[in-house]
C-alpha cells in the first residue's frame, strides 16, 4: 500500500497545555503522533512510504473559503506584528461575537481568531505549511487510487475533518478528508465518505451539506454528551441537492464492537445504495476504550478495516487517535485489510 507523509507536518507540534475536565493537559495532537503510527505500520508487507509533491493551492478552493485560507496562510505573522509576541507563541481566540448584536467585520487579528475558529486551537507560525503538508499527502493518496491504485493511506496531521469551509477546530485546520474526496469529485466520480473518528465529522459535513455528488456519512459517540455537540445527530440528512446524502449514526457512549458493526454495516450499504466509485475513510482512531468516548479494542479494528473494504478503491486519511498504544495497535489492524 501506498502511504503519503510529508516532513512538514513537524512544524505544527503545539506545545503550550490546554484546560480539559478542569486542569491544564499537554496537548494531544502532537507530531509524536505521525512518528508513531510510521514505526507501527512498518511491520506490514509491502507498504511503501512517499512524501507527496508540493499541493496546488487551488485545490484548497475546492472546499475552503478564499478569505479563510487568506486568513490563515498569515494570521501568525499578523498575530505577532499586532500583540509583539515572541515566533514561539501560539495565538488562541479569547473573543467571540454576541451573537445576533450589530457590528462591523473586525479587522483586528485578535477578532478575527474568534470568527475563524469554533474552538480554543492555537496557530502556530508553522501551521500553515504543516496544514498544507497534510493537504497535500490527501490530494496525492486520492491520486494515486484515481490512477488505478486499490487503496492509498495519508498520514495527515494537523488532521482535518473538524475544518469547515471557513473555520478551524478540533485540531483541525485544512480538511484534509473533504479534500480527498472533493478532489476525486472534480474528475467526475462519484464518491462516499465513512468517517469512523470517535467525534461527528461536522467540518466535512458542513462541506458537502448541499452537496449531491458526495455522500457523508459519519459514525461517532453521542453528540448530546461528546464533543463537537451541536451536530452529529440523525436528522441532519443534508440539503437543497444533498438532500438525503448525510448520514449521522451516533453511538451511546461506551459501544463496543457489537452495538459498532451494525452502524458500520449500516454506512457500508449506504455508500452500495449510492453508488459510489470511490470510497475515502476518515479513519480516526480515537473510538479505542483507551480514548474514552466508544470502547473498541485492539482486536476489533481488523474486522473494522475488512468491512470497509468492498473492492471499491479507497483513499484512508488520518484523524484522530491519541492515547497510548491506539494508534499502534489500531492503524495497522485497519490498514491490515487493505493489503
Ligand atoms: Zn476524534
Amino acid at each position: 500500500m501506498l502511504v503519503y507523509v510529508h516532513p512538514d507536518h513537524r512544524l505544527h507540534d503545539p506545545t503550550e497545555p490546554h484546560r480539559f475536565g478542569g486542569v491544564l493537559l499537554p496537548p494531544a495532537e502532537t507530531a509524536a503522533r505521525a512518528d508513531r503510527i510510521l514505526s507501527a505500520i512498518g511491520s506490514l508487507e509491502a507498504v511503501e512510504v512517499r512524501r507527496p509533491p508540493s499541493l496546488d493551492e487551488q485545490d484548497l478552493l475546492l472546499v475552503h473559503q478564499p478569505h479563510y485560507l487568506e486568513f490563515l496562510r498569515d494570521a501568525h505573522a499578523r498575530w505577532r506584528a499586532a500583540t509583539g509576541a515572541p515566533a514561539e507563541g501560539e495565538a488562541v481566540a479569547y473573543i467571540r461575537p454576541i451573537p445576533g448584536l450589530p457590528g462591523r467585520p473586525p479587522t483586528h487579528v485578535d477578532a478575527q481568531l474568534g470568527i475563524y475558529s469554533n474552538d480554543v486551537d492555537p496557530i502556530l507560525e508553522g501551521t500553515w505549511p504543516a496544514a498544507l503538508s497534510a493537504a497535500a499527502s490527501a490530494v496525492a493518496a486520492a491520486g494515486a487510487v484515481h490512477d488505478g491504485g486499490k487503496a492509498a493511506y495519508a498520514i495527515c496531521r494537523p488532521p482535518g475533518h473538524h475544518a469547515a469551509p471557513a473555520t478551524f477546530g478540533g485540531y483541525c485546520y485544512l480538511n484534509n478528508t473533504a479534500l480527498a474526496a472533493a478532489w476525486l469529485a472534480s474528475r467526475g466520480a462519484r464518491v462516499a465518505i465513512v468517517d469512523v473518528d470517535t467525534h461527528h465529522g461536522n467540518g466535512t459535513q458542513a462541506v458537502f451539506w448541499d452537496r449531491g455528488d458526495v455522500l457523508t456519512v459519519s459514525i461517532h459517540g453521542d453528540p448530546e454528551l461528546h464533543f463537537p455537540f451541536f451536530s452529529g445527530f440523525p436528522e441532519e440528512r443534508g440539503a437543497a441537492a444533498g438532500r438525503g446524502a448525510n448520514l449521522n449514526l451516533p453511538l451511546p457512549s461506551g459501544s463496543g464492537w457489537p452495538a459498532y458493526r451494525p452502524a458500520l454495516e449500516k454506512a457500508v450499504e449506504a455508500v452500495d445504495s449510492f453508488g459510489a466509485e470511490f470510497l475515502v475513510v476518515a479513519l480516526g482512531v480515537d473510538t479505542h476504550a483507551t480514548d474514552g468516548v466508544l470502547a473498541l479494542t485492539d482486536e476489533d479494528y481488523p474486522l473494522l478495516g475488512q468491512t470497509l473494504w468492498t473492492g471499491r478503491p479507497t483513499v484512508i486519511i488520518q484523524e484522530g487517535g491519541y492515547g497510548p498504544g491506539v494508534l499502534e495497535a489500531a492503524v495497522p489492524g485497519v490498514l491490515s485489510a487493505f493489503e
